[in-house]
């Protein structure tokens, strides 16, 4: 079930929550914190259908309430979508409506418990690739993607005997993100230009991805005419952030790939502290924590100034790097070991 947030667009004041398909009024007074007398206190009454994802708006008082701009009409009801603009009255006090996921606002600590998910042989990444038995383990990282993809969970029988088979389970694992983009279990927020979804196999209490509608496959594809999504993405990432029950006393970054595993451009939100069961490789552990992790700040900059973002060829050698702690510096032998050091620095 989503819950829907009637957000100020140019104000601090408190947003207001819309529980799904109940009545809601407001106008002047503490809660939009309008004093404004052309407001009346009765002056909207709103309804949100959570699962449909718009809220119908009524105009109740006599000045007239707009959406786009556009007049309501005392005593008339218009649908107000994600990236609407309802004002209040005479064209002022404008407000966005917002759907989240209420599972989402705090994923992160209850995603991590390996109960909560079905647990894959191995995660259904070939991030992993490092920790397959046999013949996986010598493989490009992209070529195990069949097997992780088609035993996800249910048998711990390798499955991609066949270079046919291997493709398929390559193609279709590298959409996997399309399929989660769209999926209302998964997304912990959406607008019309991007979604936000928890990452499936989280590398830390709170990993989100954020993705825009529009098909980019990747970094590679993005250009300058992408800028203004590239920063809502971000904006979009932050916001998320703000939701998050430990924002306060937990360090997160934003940011990319160098190279991705996956098909359709998405943006990592993650907090550091690692805490995860699905952290298990160094290979997850030296594209969170190296060069190989672009903040997305750096990549608007970059497509600001070079028009597109370049990826420095030796950009896979850094996923063979040592374990290095990313707080103190310290060098690490195991993963066992870098994950007992971790606890160190995490919030107490
Ligand atoms: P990358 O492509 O390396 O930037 O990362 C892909 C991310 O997607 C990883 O953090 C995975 O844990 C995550 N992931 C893999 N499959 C899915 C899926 N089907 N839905 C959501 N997240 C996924
Ligand atoms: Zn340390």
């Amino acid at each position: 079930m989503h819950v829907c947030w009637l957000v100020s667009k140019d104000r601090t004041c408190q947003r207001i929550k819309l529980p799904h398909f109940e009545m809601v009024v407001i106008g002047r007074g503490p809660e939009t914190e309008i004093t404004d007398k052309k407001c009346s206190r009765r002056q909207v009454q709103l309804k949100a259908d959570c699962n449909k994802g718009y809220v119908k708006v009524k105009q109740i008082g006599v000045n007239p309430t707009s959406i786009d701009l556009v007049d309501i009409g005392k005593d008339q009801e218009i649908k107000l979508k994600p990236g609407q603009v309802l004002h209040i009255v005479n064209k002022l006090y404008p407000y966005t409506v917002q759907f989240w996921n209420e599972m989402g606002a705090c994923v992160g600590r209850e995603a991590a418990e390996p109960k909560a998910e079905k647990r894959p042989q191995d995660e259904s990444e070939n991030n992993n690739v490092e920790s397959m038995p046999g013949k996986h383990a010598k493989m490009d990282p992209q070529g195990c993607a069949s097997c992780f993809e088609l035993n996800d969970g249910n048998s711990s029988v390798c499955s991609c005997e066949s270079s046919s088979s291997t493709m398929v389970g390559l193609q279709y694992w590298t959409q996997g993100l399309k399929v989660s983009m769209k999926n209302p279990a998964m997304q912990v927020y959406k607008d019309d230009k991007a979604v936000a979804i928890k990452d499936k196999y989280p590398k830390a209490r709170y990993h989100w991805l954020v993705l825009p509608w529009q098909p980019i496959s990747a970094l590679s594809a993005v250009t300058q005419e992408h800028l203004e999504l590239l920063e809502h993405l971000h904006a979009v990432g932050e916001m998320i952030i703000q939701q998050c029950p430990e924002k306060d006393t937990l360090r997160f970054r934003l940011g990319y790939h160098a190279i991705p595993s996956l098909s359709h451009l998405h943006l990592h939100v993650i907090s550091q502290d690692f805490d995860s069961e699905w952290f298990k490789t160094k290979r997850h552990w030296n594209s969170f924590t190296t060069g190989y992790f672009f903040d997305s700040k750096d990549v608007i900059m970059m497509v600001k100034k070079k028009g597109r973002v370049t990826v420095d060829k030796n950009t896979p050698e850094l996923l063979k790097l040592p374990l290095k702690c990313h707080v103190c510096k310290q060098q690490q032998k195991t993963i066992p070991q870098l994950k007992e050091h971790l606890k160190k620095h995490w919030p107490k």
